[in-house]
């Protein structure tokens, strides 16, 4: 049919991280539609099932329209006063009670840079402590720490806009059909045009049937096939010498490391057929413009920045990396502004563009801005924040955007920190499982209703705009954290979010010529970008590293096995991951016509597990793991290899992180979401 609306709005998809400009349509305040904009900077007139249809959660009769406070143990509906008084008042007395350090706030990959912007503030100026982290965390905080390391910056290192031009694709650990569809449609082009395409996933997922070769490793293997396609690079003298001599460092550690990891020894470890890798070592190595994208299924790993880094290591002995002879390593980003989040600051070790709060220099120059002293101990992380409240440490918890009764780990863990941290604020759409643990609720506004931007998966600054305000009560968190900071008595400074933007970017050079009247004008424009006559670096790298010795640096880490193995009790690995229709947690896509197409959550299983655990399609299966119970309907194919379980996380009611164990990234305590011994059985 054709869309009508009396009034169009350009904004930036709130889903996942390709960051697609849409042009949101309404009447009478209502949105009526929402179009892909043919001028889109990323999505040139695509949107995926997401962006396009699922905005029937805003006019949801569960929608949070007023503030609640518990009373006698019951959350109750109140005005704004109350419920700030009633959080300032936990503030002050957290305070008291155990210091600045006994706050901590979570941030959102979903709010905007702004958002984020303002919180981290709030946190180190009107409370005095870097307690504040965002739910980047649990998906790419590897990546962060990897890239970085390997690179210098902590963000992907080329523009995909380049990318498109690679004559091979290597994806790993991702199915960006269902997750990034924008993206995965443009790359499943890119094969069809002649790029060689090396798919890395233990599923057989959208892209692997184009795939020249699909290398299905075991879960939590990642690091062994690495170091096993580096092996054969090395081996077959298919690496840059002279980008290796000039611009790199490590060689002689990483080769010394590889001689362990030989095609067969690889094939042992990860269950990948030795001629398989040494096929896609040569369709990599060989290639003049060879580009990697990769997922989750690299990240949420025990070794997930090992992970990163040994994907990097590919890159970097290749020269395709700062060099226009290839495309580098890019992250896809599953949250629209996991990325902005972290550039602005709301992680617990940087200041707003990465520099570190150990770092006197960075601290004087946020001292000059800001005029108060920041705090020199790095914060704590969202899963020591959990266990802080469990030990008494922590007294005030306030969680803008995350259901981490849903989404964390181990959930039965999470709930228990929460009921005993004396103050629990919750910012939410709707009453999440967490905010039935909060002590007061916070009505916010969601993407369609708020002003301000995102950065997307490969750094694009682009703008938010509201198309419809918040309903009743509901306020945009660029309005809480100013609102409460002001009973506080603390003025924040930057009354907009274009100010707070131009704030940023007087902090943190790397986004000097980024202003919302720029982005107005230009649509577009990526970090670094340090002065506004600068275009900004689609392409990082192309004169030096930004390391501190201007080098790539290989890692030599070894493979170390996941923190969970199958075993006789537990015979089966649980990998979770995304679908196609819904988002996240759900609480948005599950709200509207999406959940006619993707109805309930379901388990995918082999049909030799199905058969050996007497498991029919469409069934109820209970899966258990050494954390919880879950309960879903089966679905056998073959999709997933034998031993191999998959669901979505979609569906928290079915209890799925229940089921997570509590192993994190040793680097940066990112979850390992990806390897779960489970066993499965009928209800
Ligand atoms: Fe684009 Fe991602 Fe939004 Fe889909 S969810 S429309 S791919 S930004």
């Amino acid at each position: 049919g054709t869309a009508t609306g009396d009034a169009l709005t350009r904004t930036t998809c709130g889903y996942c991280g390709v960051g697609c400009t849409l042009d949101v349509l309404t009447s009478a305040g209502a949105v009526t539609a929402v179009l892909p904009a043919r001028d889109g900077s990323v999505n040139r007139g695509h949107a995926c099932v997401k962006g396009r249809f699922a905005h029937g959660y805003l006019t949801s009769p569960e929608r949070l329209t007023q503030p609640l406070v518990r009373r006698d143990g019951r959350l109750e509906p109140t005005g704004w006063d109350e419920a700030l008084d009633r959080v300032a008042d936990g503030l002050r007395a957290a305070v008291v009670a155990g210091g600045p350090d006994a706050v901590a706030a979570i941030s959102s990959a979903r709010a905007t840079n702004e958002e984020n912007y303002l919180v981290q503030k709030f946190m180190r100026v009107a409370i005095g402590t870097n307690n504040v982290d965002n739910c980047s965390r649990l998906c790419h905080s590897p990546s962060a720490a990897g890239l970085t390391a390997s690179f210098g910056l902590s963000g992907g290192t080329d523009s995909f806009d380049d990318a498109e031009r690679a004559d091979c694709l290597l994806v790993v650990g991702a199915n960006p059909v269902e997750a990034h569809p924008v993206v995965g449609a443009r790359l499943l082009q890119g094969a069809l045009r002649g790029a060689s395409l090396v798919v890395v996933d233990p599923r057989a997922v959208g892209l692997a049937e184009h795939a020249d070769v699909h290398l299905r490793p075991r879960p939590g293997t990642n690091v062994a096939l690495f170091h096993g396609l580096a092996h054969v690079l090395l081996a077959e003298g298919l690496t840059d010498s002279d980008f290796l001599r000039e611009r790199a460092t490590g060689l002689p550690e990483l080769t010394e490391l590889l001689a362990d990891y030989p095609p067969d020894r690889v094939a042992d470890i990860t269950g990948v057929p030795a001629a398989d890798l040494i096929t896609a070592a040569r369709l990599y190595g060989r290639a003049e413009l060879p580009a990697i994208f990769y997922g989750l299924g690299v990240t949420e790993h025990l070794h997930g920045t090992d992970g990163v880094r040994a994907l990097s290591n590919l890159a970097i002995l290749r020269g395709a990396v700062g060099t226009g002879r290839g495309f580098g390593v890019n992250p896809l980003r599953g949250q629209n502004n996991v990325q902005g989040a972290s550039d602005m600051g709301a992680l617990p070790d940087v200041l707003p563009g990465y520099g570190k709060v150990t770092d006197a220099a960075v601290r004087a120059r946020a001292r000059e801005v800001w005029g108060v002293p920041v705090p020199q101990r790095p914060g704590l992380r969202i899963p020591e924040m959990f266990t802080a409240a469990r030990d008494g440490r922590l007294r005030a918890l306030w969680i803008i955007g995350e259901d981490v009764c849903a989404t964390d780990p181990d959930t039965s863990q999470v709930a228990r920190a929460l009921d005993a941290c004396p103050l629990v604020v919750c910012s939410e759409l709707f009453l999440s499982q967490t905010a039935r643990h909060a002590d007061v609720v916070l009505p916010v506004a969601s993407w369609l209703e708020k002003d301000g931007t995102f950065v997307n998966f490969d750094r694009r600054f682009q703008r938010v705009r509201p198309a419809v305000p918040p309903p009743d009560q509901a306020r945009t968190d660029f309005a809480v954290v100013h609102a409460l900071a002001g009973v506080l008595g603390v003025d924040l400074g930057c009354p907009t979010p274009a100010d707070a933007l131009a704030e940023c970017a007087r902090l943190a050079p790397v986004f000097g010529g980024i202003s919302h009247d720029r982005l107005d004008r230009e649509g577009a424009v990526p970090w670094p970008c340090p002065g506004p006559d600068r275009p900004g670096e689609a392409t990082l790298y192309r004169e030096r590293f930004a390391t501190p010795d201007g080098r790539a640096h290989l890692s030599a880490a070894p493979y170390l096995p996941p923190g969970e193995q199958p075993d006789a009790a537990y015979p089966l690995v649980l990998v979770t991951g995304r679908r196609w229709a819904h988002y996240n947690s759900g609480s948005m896509t599950r709200r509207g016509g999406n959940l006619s197409l993707d109805p309930a959550d379901v388990l995918d299983l082999h049909a030799d597990d199905a058969a050996r655990y007497g498991l029919r399609d469409g069934a109820p299966v209970t899966v258990e793991s050494r954390h919880g119970r879950a309960r879903l309907i089966a679905r056998v194919g073959e999709q997933v290899a034998p031993g191999q379980v998959f669901c979505s996380f979609h569906f928290p009611a079915s209890g799925v992180n229940s089921l997570t164990s509590g192993h994190a990234d040793t680097v940066t305590s990112c979850p390992e979401y990806k390897v779960t011994a489970v066993r499965v059985g009928a209800p």
